[in-house]
């Protein structure tokens, strides 16, 4: 597939392949007048690191010459291989309590957070068939994470220096509790990780540790997103697009949408998040995508019951009712 390299004056797109059913996960090389630097860095996989390095020699410069790389969020297709950039030489940049996130979400005691997630899933209703297959393919998504150094943390609301271009650091919740984009204010460009995406819907996921209402940050952010000077939007999946506002409307609208469907759904009868899910997701293709599709259904029950329309009822497993 062809893609546009340069989307930007100065910005490079790198179109990183990924083993699953997202195809690729974009990668920004950024000139500035003292340097390079990058916005993201795809999946571990031989082939990610192949294009990811050709990429970068399409540029006319080594890997070793990026000075900085900004991870917008933790998902392993965007940290994947910032290990290996930090080993050429770049310094890993992160949005402070996101970068808290990456070390224990990607850290020794991994799996105790894995457990933690399936319990909270078995209390909704999932069946342990799927949470075993989904607990392994969660696991085998973290062994394609390089191991990783030190991260200086960058504040929202703060300036980051990429390659001598000033990019503001701005935090937008919901994806993941502190994803992060970056804004060329000058040159009005959103660097928009998975905030907000041109094709698909960003996922959003209520898990044990999430923030309380994921789904309400979210759509509070996306309404500030849009308030920004940007007339060019450099997302993390699908082709970089311009129109930042007329996207956002459509986000929110299909969120109404899908909130008035979950209600739908509630209405009438007592069910767990898991059947719930089952209705809203019909067709769901791995235990990758089921996993996402349940933490997504818990994230809109979590947004109706903060605001009085739905309400859990304790038991095993738990079940949701309208108020
Ligand atoms: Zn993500
Ligand atoms: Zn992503």
């Amino acid at each position: 597939m062809a893609v546009d390299v340069l989307v930007a004056p100065g910005i490079r797109r790198i179109a990183v392949p990924l083993p699953l059913a997202l195809k690729i996960v974009n990668v920004y090389l950024v000139e500035g007048a003292n340097g390079w630097g990058l916005v993201d860095t795809g999946l571990h996989t031989s082939e990610g690191e192949r294009v990811l390095r050709d990429g970068i020699a399409d540029a006319g410069i080594d890997i070793a010459d990026i000075q900085r790389v900004f991870v917008t969020h933790v998902h392993p297709d965007h940290m994947g291989m910032a290990g290996t950039l930090q080993s050429a030489g770049a310094e890993l940049v992160m949005h402070s309590p996101e970068a808290q996130n990456a070390r224990v979400l990607w850290g020794e005691d991994r799996s105790l957070l894995v457990d933690q997630a399936y319990g909270f899933f078995l209390e909704h209703g999932m069946p342990s068939k799927v949470d075993d297959d989904m607990k392994e393919s969660w696991l085998a998504m973290a062994r394609r994470v390089d191991a990783f150094g030190a991260i200086t943390e960058v504040e929202n609301g703060s300036l980051l220096d990429l390659g001598g271009r000033s990019l503001r650091v701005v935090w937008t919740p919901g994806h993941t509790d502190y994803h992060a984009c970056l804004v060329d204010e000058d040159a009005g460009v959103l660097f928009a990780g998975d905030h907000v995406l041109p094709r698909i819907t960003s996922n959003i996921s209520l898990y044990p540790w999430s923030r309380e209402d994921p789904l309400g940050d979210f759509l509070d952010a996306l309404r500030a997103v849009r308030a920004l000077d940007v007339t060019r939007v450099l997302p993390a999946h699908g082709d970089p697009f311009d129109d930042l506002g007329g996207r956002i409307d459509e986000l929110l609208e299909h969120h109404r949408e899908r909130l008035a469907k979950v209600v739908d759904i509630v209405d009438g009868r007592e069910r767990a998040a898991y059947a719930i899910c089952r209705d809203l997701f019909p067709v769901l293709r791995s235990a990758h995508e089921e996993r996402f599709a349940l933490a997504e259904t818990l994230a809109h029950l979590r947004y109706l019951e903060r605001r009085g329309t739905v309400r859990e009822i304790p038991g095993e497993p738990i079940l949701w009712r309208m108020r």
